[in-house]
């Protein structure tokens, strides 16, 4: 029913004009003020929404038909684009997805952190915003005693089979379509996450884009695989360039794709890769940028904001494998980098000594407990750089940032809102933000990745 409070209800049809878009990629209509979301609307068309729930503040709608088409609309190349959650803004030109990310981190910045007077740049795009992820990873399952390899359709445990997604790499694809061959030629089980039987749960693909080192890793749900020599045997005639084939077991009833064990069947245990002209080992559970390419843009915008000129501390929180540590080292005196996954942190020892940097200090622990440790050890830092999680920064990690009074603090964020919400108490706390500048990692995608340059104020 309708009351004062909410002016639609539902299986309602309206007209409506979408005005913004989401960062998920649903359109936004406004009815009196009162916001409805519709996947498919794009900012500026018109057209007929059904209502299909009606919540207090906020309600969702089905797209019926457009009256009006935005310019800036397109035909999505991927067949599967609307039933699969991966991409979310295939409908939307790929300068039109760039502009309205600009103006969703403007705005963010300006709604949860009070932040209207600073430069956010133009988005750094891609000259070829496709086949870009240099990592797959990919559900198998099982369908009628037939494996399939695909994603999970929405709201749901089906498994759509799939054969390419356009934003993989060409081999990372190759291989996954292998992998399924591999697993009905050799008769083993998809995994079935209703009644937990069933043996081969994911496959991981990794390429070094420089390198062309390719990992492929089958997770399984225990350590026995079904013709193991025969498949191991296959993917590396087949694969021209694998160089690490491995076993992850992970035996839980969980949607976490890693379990804690890792054997290798064939080869090493790490593949390798550069960023510019830097050296990483990576292995298999280890986080890696996903969008090579853009990583080196984001990192050197990083380094360019830092201001290094080698006589400089730098403090690079939330380090995991050393990737930006390593940039940043080569133009400071000293990093430390701390990171609270033990696995990282001696990956980013292992990646020091592959690249002879000797003015780097790895730590294990939570940043937000190790820098009030350092500072008590008397260690200051001229540039702090953080790179936290979606979350953004603890608390903590803040309040010591504002009491070791860096020059200047460089703050990489994948994630607007958090970001926002952490740069208002920096700037209300002795900072001053300088410039914004958003980087897209993740075409096609709703996400989007920033860096921003904060200095100390006299
Ligand atoms: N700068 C790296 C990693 C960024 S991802 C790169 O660009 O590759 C964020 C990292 O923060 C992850 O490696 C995660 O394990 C780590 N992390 C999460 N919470 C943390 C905390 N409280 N203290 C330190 N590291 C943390």
């Amino acid at each position: 029913m309708k009351n004062d409070q909410i002016p639609v209800e539902k299986n309602e049809l309206i007209d409506v004009t979408f005005e913004d878009l989401t960062h998920d990629g649903a359109g936004v209509a406004k009815i009196n003020g009162y916001p409805l979301f519709v996947k498919g609307g794009l900012p500026g068309e018109k057209g007929q929404v059904k209502v299909v729930q009606a919540k207090k503040n906020y309600g969702f709608g089905r797209l019926m038909g457009l009256t009006k088409e935005s310019p800036d609309r397109v035909a999505p190349p991927c067949p599967i684009f609307h039933r699969c959650g991966g991409c979310q803004l295939q409908h939307l030109s790929y300068e039109g997805q760039l502009a309205q990310k600009q103006k969703q981190v403007e705005e963010t910045l300006a709604r949860i952190g009070g932040i209207t007077d600073v430069p956010v740049h133009p988005v750094i795009g891609m000259d070829e915003p496709w086949r870009y992820r240099n990592k797959s990873q990919v559900p198998i399952g099982e369908q009628k005693g037939h494996v399939v390899a695909g994603f999970f359709a929405e709201r749901s445990h089906e498994i759509v089979d799939m054969e390419s997604c356009i934003i993989q790499h060409e081999e990372n694809d190759h291989v996954v379509r292998l992998v399924k061959e591999l697993a009905r030629k050799y008769g083993v089980r998809g995994y079935d996450d209703k009644t937990h039987k069933g043996t081969l749960r994911h496959v991981v693909v990794r390429q070094g884009k420089h390198t062309k080192e390719m990992m492929v890793v089958l997770v399984t749900k225990g350590k026995e695989l079904a013709n193991k020599k025969n498949i191991i045997q296959e993917l590396r005639e087949r694969i021209p360039n694998v160089k690490s084939i491995v076993q992850n077991i992970n035996p839980k009833r969980t949607n976490v794709i890693f379990g804690e064990k890792t054997e290798v069947l064939w080869g090493e245990e790490v593949i390798y890769d550069y960023i510019g002209d830097i050296k990483f080992a990576i292995s298999a559970r280890s986080f890696y940028q996903v969008n090579p390419d853009q990583t080196k843009v984001l990192y050197e915008k990083a380094l360019e904001y830092a201001q290094l000129t080698g006589k400089e501390t730098v403090i690079d929180a939330y380090c995991g494998i050393g990737t930006i540590s390593l940039f940043l080292a080569k133009e400071a005196k000293h990093v430390y980098g701390v990171e609270v996954v033990p696995e990282a942190v001696s990956d980013a020892q292992r990646n020091a000594r592959l690249n002879h940097v000797e003015n780097a200090t790895f730590v294990i622990g939570e940043a937000e407990g190790v820098m009030p440790w350092w500072q008590a050890q008397g260690i200051r830092a001229d540039v702090i750089v953080v790179d936290p999680p979606r979350k953004g920064c603890d608390e903590n990690l803040l309040k010591t940032m504002v009491l070791m009074k860096p020059e200047r603090i460089v703050y990489v964020s994948c994630n607007p809102a958090s970001l926002a919400r952490d740069l208002k108490y920096l700037t209300e706390n002795g900072f001053e933000v300088k410039e914004v500048q958003p980087v897209d990692m993740f075409p096609q995608t709703g996400h989007i990745e920033n860096v921003v340059a904060l200095e100390l104020k006299n």
